[in-house]
């Protein structure tokens, strides 16, 4: 039997960028301003290049200016932070979103918290996530607000509801959890020491598993009727993958697909949704620096 609804991920976001797309027109006619986008790449890591390439596609797609900044491997943390200050300063960027992972001589943290809060269209600095925490407007990390609208697309009711978030990272597990929190769900953060996992995850309408290790949240991890988000993005030869990008999960999803009323694919899942979410951010990082609100 496979009961589960597949969520179309690639839908969800091309309906939130048609969204932006549109609201970008509305406020170049109204101001004549247009939202700039600027990433930063330090290095030559060819997934971060292939991540870069995507955004700055998606910006210009919907109306947006990109500025796409490079650096040398081999560039100083001063050369680094120049840009940043540069990028700052410049009227016509609303959004700055430096790339991780930077190479290990530089402070990749320590960069990130010089992007002011209003243009930190990645919702990292410590600013945004203290506001997402008190419950305050701010620029929120995309990928969990993706998360959300998958969820708001299968219809699963968050109030009251177990939700399990696998994974405690600052770029992701925190602040999905806290927008979880916001919407009345009951939340449980798992992580590498959690004692049982199969057992905590089990309990859950809304699994989400971040990762990082292929197939993971396996066979009894997933309560039959659960919505299941599957954010690992992990990279296996083809042939090891079962699928034509190489592409898998933290999810098994041969097994949960059985079990579950409601599941992500990888790929095609909640990956698109990021970068529409970037895009969102930095057109609502535009209208505050113009004095509108968003
Ligand atoms: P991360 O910073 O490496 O965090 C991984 C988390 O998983 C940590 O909290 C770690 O626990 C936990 N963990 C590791 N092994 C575990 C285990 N055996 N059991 C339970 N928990 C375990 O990773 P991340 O940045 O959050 O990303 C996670 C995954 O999501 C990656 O595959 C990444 O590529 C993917 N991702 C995808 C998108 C997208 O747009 N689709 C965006 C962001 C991330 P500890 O804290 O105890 O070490």
């Amino acid at each position: 039997m496979s009961a589960a609804q597949i969520i179309d991920g690639k839908a969800v976001a091309a309906a939130v960028r048609a969204d932006v797309a549109e609201q970008v027109s509305a406020l170049r006619e109204r101001t004549g301003r247009v939202p700039g986008l600027a990433t930063v790449l330090v290095g030559d890591d060819p997934s971060s290049a292939v991540y870069v390439a995507g955004k700055q596609r998606a910006c210009a797609e919907v109306g947006m200016k990109p500025f796409d900044v490079r650096l040398p491997a081999d560039a100083t943390f001063e050369a680094v932070a120049g840009e940043l200050a540069r990028l700052n300063a410049d009227e016509e960027v609303s959004g700055i979103l430096l790339q991780l992972p930077v190479p290990d001589h530089l402070d990749g943290p320590t960069l990130t918290n010089m992007v002011p809060p209003e243009k930190d269209v990645d919702g990292l600095t410590p600013v945004n996530a203290g506001l997402l925490s008190l419950g305050l407007p701010g620029l929120r990390s995309c990928t969990p607000q993706g998360v959300m609208a998958l969820l708001a697309h299968t219809g699963v009711e968050l109030e009251g509801a177990e939700a399990v978030v696998v994974g405690r990272s600052n770029l992701f597990g925190k602040p999905m959890a806290q927008l979880l929190l916001a919407e009345n769900a009951t939340v449980t953060v798992c992580h590498s020491r959690t004692r049982d996992l199969r057992e905590v995850c089990s309990r859950a309408d809304v699994l989400i598993a971040a990762v990082g290790r292929p197939r993971l949240i396996g066979e009894g991890f997933v309560k039959p009727g659960a919505v299941v988000i599957d954010v690992g993005m992990n990279r296996l030869t083809p042939e090891q993958a079962h699928n034509k990008s190489g592409l898998v999960g933290d999810v098994d999803f041969a097994a949960a697909v059985q079990v579950a009323s409601a599941i992500t694919p990888v790929p095609g899942g909640v990956g698109p949704t990021t970068i529409a979410f970037l895009l969102r951010n930095t057109l609502q990082a535009a209208e505050r620096q113009i004095g509108l609100a968003g």
